[in-house]
């Protein structure tokens, strides 16, 4: 089933808690602080059903028609087809909705091509991971993924004085398991129909309660979410604020009180080690990270975008320096785009039968997005100047034609309306200098964990024997000769 943008916004409808401070949040499509996103959102429910798209981001199997990131590849073509699909969806959203509804069903799709782990785990769990994932590609599921826990008491090695509010097993019988506690960040929560609860950073012997991993539907009873600052309430226009008025996707601490979870929808449970290794056992993390590494080349296209309109709105694009700076911006966004490319080229066998995404290019590209993201902006803030303080407040000057006349004399240069030269800044420094930019700023740094895990994603995947191998060969190749009398 392929919902319409509609029915999405329907199914979303379902009396879920949602906090903003105080406020409980009746519904989030109609809400000031989310319907922005929550239709942006229906945007891509709409167009990936929609004639010009559907054959790319549709898959017809055994009489069923799925959203094409349910695609589990077995050639390249596949992996190219799934490309496409998070090209197009992220590029109908400019790499702004980090947590689209591609993104999960890529750790699903990595994560049910091998069911004998999770029986390995508890028998049984293996067809939970196959049910769970054929429910999300039949009914369209939209879902979050909360794997990260409260900060400050992760290390907390001289035994904390009360029962750390991370989320655990409390309770379980015939039916499943009873959750307890608090989970971070669900980006997108607010608009998502369910969240997976589990854990990316590793779990310690003596948490076992810790380790659930589980799918919750977002309304059930007990369930609340707990949002940050929705920088949608405070856009004031969608000229003055053209992308946190269109794309603030939140994100929100997920609280469960006493929720009862049944067995079908339990992944892992009593097992710290394989709490985590199941996303890295199987092509899952390559293959959601690989969503993540096409949708920020789509945000890169935009930024290196606005930075070359900037260049020619302040009439520097001829300037040597300033076309050396926006060259080594366009070789950054190569490098990007030729990381991704291998990613598909060079495709691996993880799991017998299906041909993923290769690895070390996913992590070597995650690696480079994270450590250049901020780097690239700063550029692009240095090419803006002071543009975008030397504008009057917000548009209400262009609603009073006596200011707008004298605004279009005096801001204007030739060939450039005051108005256009606004529009550029207000986009560009909602892009790069907003609280929206700041909080892509801390996104791109952190979603998919703190820079060092970076790193070690890189060196765990490296193929090390093989290179200290050819050390070993070159070595060997040669030996001192203690024969031979000095010359
Ligand atoms: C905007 C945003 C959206 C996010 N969306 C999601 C989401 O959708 N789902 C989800 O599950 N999570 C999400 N995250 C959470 C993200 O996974 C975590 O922020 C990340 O794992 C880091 O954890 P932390 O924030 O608890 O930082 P901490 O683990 O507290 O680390 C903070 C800093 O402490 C230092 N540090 C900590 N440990 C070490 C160490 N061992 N060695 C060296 N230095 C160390 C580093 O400087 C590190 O950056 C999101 C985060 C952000 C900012």
């Amino acid at each position: 089933m392929l919902m319409t943008g509609r029915e999405y916004l329907e199914s979303i409808r379902d009396g879920r808690r949602i906090y903003i401070g105080d406020e409980l949040v009746e519904d989030a499509t109609t809400h000031p602080a989310f319907r922005n996103a929550a239709h942006s959102f229906a945007m891509i429910y709409d167009r990936k059903r929609a004639a010009e798209n559907r054959d790319v981001m549709t898959v017809e199997e055994g009489g069923e028609t799925f959203s094409a990131y349910f695609l589990l590849p077995r050639t390249r073509e596949d992996l190219h087809r799934r490309f496409e699909t998070h090209r197009r969806i992220a590029s109908w959203t400019h790499g702004l909705l980090g947590r689209s509804p591609d993104n999960f069903p890529s750790y699903v799709s990595g994560l049910v091509m091998d069911p004998a782990m999770f029986d390995r785990i508890r028998p049984g769990f293996g067809d939970n991971i196959r049910n769970y994932y054929q429910h999300m590609r039949s009914n369209d599921i939209f879902a979050s993924h909360t794997v990260t826990n409260p900060q400050g008491w992760r290390a907390a090695a001289d035994g904390p004085k009360r029962t750390p509010p991370t989320l655990r097993v409390i309770a379980e019988d015939d039916r499943g398991v009873t959750i307890n506690g608090l989970k971070m960040l669900g980006t997108a929560s607010v608009f998502c129909h369910e969240t997976w609860c589990g854990n990316l950073q590793p779990v310690a012997p003596g948490q076992e309660k810790e380790s659930i991993t589980c799918a919750v539907p977002l309304n059930a009873p007990g369930v609340s979410i707990w949002a940050r600052k929705p920088y949608e309430r405070y856009a004031e226009s969608e000229f003055d604020n053209p992308l946190a008025a269109r794309f603030d996707e939140t994100d929100s601490a997920v609280l469960f009180e006493n929720v009862n979870v049944p067995w079908e929808r339990v992944f892992c449970h009593d097992n710290v080690e394989m709490s985590r290794a199941i996303y890295m056992r199987t092509p899952g993390h390559a293959m959601a990270n690989h969503q993540a590494n096409v949708r920020f080349l789509e945000k890169l296209n935009l930024i290196v975008g606005v930075a070359m309109k900037l260049a020619e709105m302040n009439n520097v694009r001829q300037i040597p320096a300033v076309q050396f700076t926006l060259g080594r911006l366009a070789a950054m966004q190569a490098t990007l785009e030729g990381l991704i490319l291998g990613q598909i080229n060079a495709g691996e066998e993880q799991m017998p039968g299906y041909h993923t995404v290769n690895r070390r290019y996913v992590y070597a590209a995650l690696h480079w997005c994270t450590n250049h993201h901020s780097e690239i902006c700063d550029t692009v803030r240095e090419l803006m100047g002071a543009g975008v303080f030397q504008m009057p407040a917000d548009e209400s000057v262009l609603h009073d034609p006596k200011l707008r006349e004298t605004f279009e004399t005096y801001w204007s240069v030739p060939g450039q309306s005051a108005k256009d030269r606004m529009k550029l800044f207000r986009l560009a420094w909602d892009l790069l200098g907003s609280d929206f930019a700041g909080r892509h700023m801390q996104y791109e740094k952190f979603y998919a964990g703190p820079g060092f895990v970076m790193n070690s994603y890189s060196y765990q995947s490296a193929p090390w024997q093989d290179w200290s191998g050819q050390v070993d060969d070159l070595m060997a190749s040669y030996d001192a000769a203690p024969d031979k009398p000095r010359q």
